[in-house]
């Protein structure tokens, strides 16, 4: 079931994260006729966060469209923000069409054709003069490509702790999400083994977890392995190569929390070049954000390629001012 396709939006953002929410705000607020299209539910990254995280960052600047973000915290939880988000949503009386993954993008600058599939697998194609573009990076995984990683026991994302009570737990990383990880599931009753292959935990670790992941370490609490990889997973083992040589371990679940990646074929399926010798960085002028494709915009941690710690919310959120600056001059000329 199609939008009747003489509805033409001004602004169409597709990816309702924290960024697709601030470009909406922005551009309804310049006047135009908005609509956010997203695969999953509202802020559907921060949705299938850990469920009791905490951010790492305090609330003023997780804020969007001027609305305060007030939480008895210092760091806001992840329900508060999701909370905070759908009342930015509810206030802004934003259009956000939630389930529908954009599969393809056909016609060009001030006729573009949005191809969304629902989840009934239905096709629905909206029309609109441009589009914003904030995917971010959170539903393409960094696979190790070691064997048994397909297997069921192996997650590439952290919920709870919960059912891994009593069970042997592998947790492969070194930075922010393997720390909270390990630190989570050893405290739940789990029985934690970490491997990284650096020298010790990432320096990128917040300075309020490192002396917990660090203490919990030289305790013998959570066992570690630096320097070291994962070889293989089976059924019920996994095999470490380590500095004294080859280790195998009993085992019933692995968490490979080894980062994520912006969809790059989407992005090129726009037809947004990406740079091969910027990190993939794809063209996108600073200062309006607009790419080499006229009429489609990018915003949020995709702007920063494979370096997806550099665009977080707390920068993300200002794209869309710049957007909608440069909307304004390009769409009142479009409209005429
Ligand atoms: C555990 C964790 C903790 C973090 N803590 C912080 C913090 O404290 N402070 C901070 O500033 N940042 C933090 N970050 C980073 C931050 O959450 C992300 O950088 C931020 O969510 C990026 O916002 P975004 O809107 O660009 O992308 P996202 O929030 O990922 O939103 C992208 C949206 O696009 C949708 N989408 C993707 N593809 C399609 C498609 N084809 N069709 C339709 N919809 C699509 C997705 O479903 C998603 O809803 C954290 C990240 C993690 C993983």
């Amino acid at each position: 079931m199609s939008e009747p396709l003489e509805t033409i939006y001004d602004v169409l953002v597709i990816g309702a994260g924290p960024t697709g929410l601030a470009c909406a705000i922005d551009a309804q607020r310049a006047g135009f006729r908005t609509v956010i299209v997203d695969k999953g539910c509202l802020c559907n990254s921060l949705f299938h966060y850990p469920a009791h995280m905490t951010f790492f960052t305090t609330p003023e600047l997780l804020e969007i469209g001027d609305m305060p973000f007030s939480s008895p915290n210092q760091k806001p939880s992840r329900n508060e923000a999701l909370e905070y988000y759908r009342k930015v949503a509810e206030h802004y009386a934003l259009d956000v069409r939630q389930y529908h993954t954009v599969d393809r993008v056909s016609g060009s600058d001030g006729d573009f054709v949005v191809h969304t599939t629902d989840r009934f697998g239905r096709g629905v194609n909206m029309r609109a003069r441009k589009l914003i573009v904030s995917t971010g990076y959170y539903d393409l995984p960094n696979y190790l490509g070691i064997p048994g990683e397909e297997l069921h026991k192996v997650r590439h994302y952290y919920h709870e702790p919960h059912p891994f009570f009593g069970l042997n737990v592998l947790v492969i990383g070194g930075k922010n999400s393997a720390a909270i990880a390990a630190l989570d599931l050893w405290r739940h009753g789990a029985k934690v083994t970490l491997v990284h292959r650096g020298s010790e935990m990432h320096r990128h670790v917040k300075y309020w977890i490192l002396p917990d992941i660090n203490n919990r370490v030289a305790n013998g609490e959570i066992k570690a392995y630096f320097n070291s990889t994962v070889e293989n997973i089976s059924e019920d083992e996994v095999t470490l190569a380590t500095p004294q040589g080859e280790v195998t371990l009993e085992n019933h679940f692995v968490f490979a929390l080894t980062g994520y990646h912006p969809d790059f074929a989407f992005i090129e399926k726009l037809g947004v070049i990406l740079d091969a010798e910027n990190d993939r960085c794809p063209i996108c002028d600073p200062a309006t954000h607009e790419s080499n494709v006229p009429g489609i915009y990018l915003a949020g941690v995709i702007v920063a390629g494979e370096r997806t710690n550099e665009i977080f919310i707390e920068n993300g959120r200002f794209h869309g001012k710049l957007i909608a600056d440069s909307l304004r001059s390009k769409l009142a000329v479009a409209a005429v």
